[in-house]
C-alpha cells in the first residue's frame, strides 16, 4: 500500500474551462459545430448537458464531508484534486499498485512508450495541456501529413506520401473541413432519434469516403477503427454526433513523450491515494457509503466512482443497493472497445528517423505504426491496432504477433532491417481493472449515455470515468473532465462550459 498525503497549492482547476467570451468572429470550426451540433441535437432529442452553463448551486455533499473516490486514473485524481480544492477531504484508492489507471508508461526500452494512452486529443482545447506544461513533462507536435500510406494487398507495395493520401483534396476535404461533418451529420441527423437509429458507421462508410483513392480510403478506415477501438460496423452512427467527431484527425495533437503516466502522477501529488486497494462492494444509503476492500472497511459520507464501462457492467464494484434502472440500461448501452499496441525496439535504426507515421491499409494486425525515433526517442516501432485486430491479438502468442508486424516492416522498410532486440505486446481485454481499452457507443446506442450516467444517485454516488463527460468520451481528458464535473456536483460550485 502506498499513501501520499499532503497540500493542494496548484488552482489551475479553480480557473474556467474557457476563461474568456469568444467573439462571433473568432468562431472557429469547433465552435461552429458546437452550434450546428446544438441545433440538430434539439431537433433530433439528444442531450446538450454539455451545451449549458451551469451557475454555481447548493452543495450535494457538506463542505468538509470525506469523499471516497475509487480510481487513480485521470478521472479520479480530477475530482480528487477538485474536491480538495473546495475543502473536501478526498481519499482516492486504487487497485493497481501505480497511479494513472489506462495511462501507464514503460520506461525499461530506454525511452518511455506509453501502452495507453499516449496523445494529448483535440489540441490546445484539452484540459490537461496546461497541466502538461506545468510540470513541465515533454511532448512532440503530432504531424500526420509526416508518414507513408503502405498498401500491402499486392505483390508489390503501394506507396504514398500521406501529406498526399490522406492531406489529398478528396479526403482532407472531407476530414478537415467543418461544412463536411455538419453536412454528414444534418444529412444522418434524421436517422438519428432517442431511442437510437440502429445504424453502424460503416453503413455510411462509403458516403463520407466516396470517390477517395481505394488504398487511402483502407488505411483510413483501419485509422478510424484505432480511434474508436472498434470494428466500424459495431460503432454507432450515433458516434458521429457526439463531442468532438469534427477532430478525428487534428494537427495538434501531442505525443506525450516523457510519458503519460507522468502527467497523472504528477496530477496526483499532494493527494491522499492508497494503492495496491481493491474496493470489492461499496454499500450505501442516502448521505453514507462504506467500502469493503482488499485493506479493511472505509466510511464516507459520498463516492466518486471511476471504475471503466466494462467493470460496471460486471457490477465490480458490487453496489448495495445496486444502481438505479435508468443507469442501468444505459451502461448497458456502451461497449468497451479494444486498440491494443505491439511495441518493437530494434538495436539500431535503418529507416528515416524523420519519419513519424505509416498508415497501413491489408496490414494482418497493425493499421499505423508510429516511429518513436522521429523524435529523438530510441531505435523503437509501436503497432497499433484496432477493430478486429486488436481482439485478434489477445488470443495470439507474444512470438506471434511479434513476428507478424516484424515481418511485414521488414518488408516495407527493407531487408536489412535487424530481428528487434525486446518487444511488448498489450492485451488490454485482459486487463482485469479495465477490461478493454476505452468505450465506444455501439449500434443501438442512444448517443445520451453520458447525460444520463452522470446524474448523480441519491446525491451519494458519483459516476465518472471516460465514458462519463457530456462532452465526449474515450480520452483522457474526457475521464479529466467527468472527474472534475463530478467534483462540482457535489460542491455545487463552478461552471460546467464546453472545453
Ligand atoms: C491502448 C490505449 C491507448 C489509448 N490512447 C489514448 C490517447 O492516445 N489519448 C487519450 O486521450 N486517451 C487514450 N486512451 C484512453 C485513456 O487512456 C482513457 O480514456 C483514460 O485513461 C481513462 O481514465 P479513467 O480515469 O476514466 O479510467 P482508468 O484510467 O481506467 O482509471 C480507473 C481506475 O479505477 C481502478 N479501479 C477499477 N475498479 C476498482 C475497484 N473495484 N477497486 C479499486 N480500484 C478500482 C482501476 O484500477 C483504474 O486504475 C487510450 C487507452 C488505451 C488502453
Amino acid at each position: 500500500m502506498a499513501r501520499l498525503a499532503h497540500r493542494l497549492t496548484r488552482d489551475i482547476d479553480r480557473q474556467p474551462l474557457h476563461p474568456r467570451e469568444v467573439s462571433p468572429l473568432e468562431l472557429n470550426r469547433r465552435h461552429f459545430l458546437y452550434g450546428s451540433v446544438a441545433a440538430m441535437a434539439a431537433a433530433s432529442s439528444l442531450g446538450t448537458a454539455s451545451l449549458k452553463s451551469a451557475s454555481a448551486s447548493a452543495p450535494r455533499v457538506a463542505p468538509g464531508a470525506r469523499v471516497l473516490v475509487i480510481g487513480a486514473g485521470f478521472a479520479g485524481i480530477g475530482a480528487a484534486r477538485a474536491l480538495a480544492l473546495d475543502g473536501y477531504t478526498p481519499l482516492i484508492v486504487d487497485a493497481r499498485d501505480r497511479i494513472g489507471g489506462r495511462a501507464w508508461s514503460h520506461t525499461d526500452l530506454g525511452t518511455s512508450v506509453d501502452l495507453g494512452a499516449a496523445w494529448l486529443h483535440g489540441g490546445d482545447d484539452n484540459p490537461l495541456k496546461p497541466h502538461a506544461q506545468q510540470l513541465q513533462i515533454p511532448w512532440h507536435p503530432a504531424d500526420y501529413g509526416n508518414g507513408r500510406r503502405i498498401d500491402l494487398r499486392g505483390d508489390v507495395i503501394g506507396v504514398a506520401e500521406l501529406a498526399d493520401s490522406m492531406g489529398a483534396p478528396a479526403l482532407q476535404a472531407r476530414l478537415a473541413d467543418g461544412l463536411f461533418w455538419a453536412w454528414l451529420r444534418w444529412r444522418l441527423g434524421r436517422l438519428v432519434n432517442a431511442s437510437g437509429s440502429g445504424r453502424s458507421l460503416a453503413e455510411h462508410w462509403e458516403v463520407a469516403f466516396a470517390g477517395a483513392p481505394d488504398a487511402d480510403a483502407c488505411a483510413l478506415r483501419g485509422a478510424m477503427e484505432s480511434y474508436f477501438a472498434a470494428p466500424l460496423d459495431e460503432i454507432a452512427l450515433e458516434s458521429l454526433f457526439v463531442g468532438e467527431g469534427d477532430e478525428l484527425l487534428p494537427s495538434t495533437e501531442r505525443l506525450m513523450t516523457g510519458g503519460m503516466q507522468r502527467l497523472a502522477e504528477g496530477l496526483a501529488t499532494n493527494l491522499d491515494v492508497r494503492l495496491d486497494t481493491i474496493v470489492e462492494r461499496l454499500e450505501w444509503s442516502p448521505g453514507r457509503v462504506t467500502a469493503i476492500t482488499t485493506d479493511g472497511e472505509i466510511e464516507a459520507e459520498a463516492a466518486v466512482i471511476t471504475a471503466s464501462v466494462g467493470l460496471l457492467q460486471q457490477s465490480r464494484p458490487q453496489l448495495s443497493p445496486a444502481l438505479p434502472d435508468t443507469h442501468r440500461s444505459a451502461l448497458n448501452r456502451l461497449a468497451m472497445g479494444l486498440l491494443n499496441k505491439i511495441v518493437l525496439r530494434y538495436p539500431h535504426r535503418t529507416w528515416d528517423d524523420g519519419e513519424e507515421y505509416l498508415a497501413l491499409c491489408g496490414s494482418r494486425l497493425a493499421s499505423v505504426v508510429i516511429n518513436y525515433g522521429s523524435h529523438g526517442g530510441a531505435p523503437i516501432l509501436v503497432g497499433m491496432l484496432g477493430g478486429q485486430r486488436a481482439r485478434d491479438v489477445e488470443g495470439m502468442s507474444n512470438d506471434k504477433a511479434v513476428g507478424l508486424l516484424h515481418a511485414e516492416l521488414r518488408r516495407i522498410l527493407g531487408a536489412n532491417l535487424p530481428e528487434p532486440d525486446a518487444a511488448i505486446v498489450t492485451r488490454w481485454g485482459q486487463d482485469p481493472w479495465s477490461l478493454g481499452s476505452y468505450s465506444f457507443l455501439p449500434v443501438g446506442a442512444r448517443g445520451n449515455e453520458a447525460q444520463t450516467l452522470a446524474e448523480p444517485v441519491a446525491d451519494t454516488l458519483f459516476l465518472a470515468g471516460e465514458a462519463i463527460d457530456t462532452g465526449g468520451y474515450g480520452a483522457a481528458h474526457n475521464a479529466w473532465r467527468s472527474g472534475l464535473r463530478a467534483a462540482r456536483q457535489i460542491s455545487g460550485g463552478g461552471p460546467l462550459l464546453p472545453s
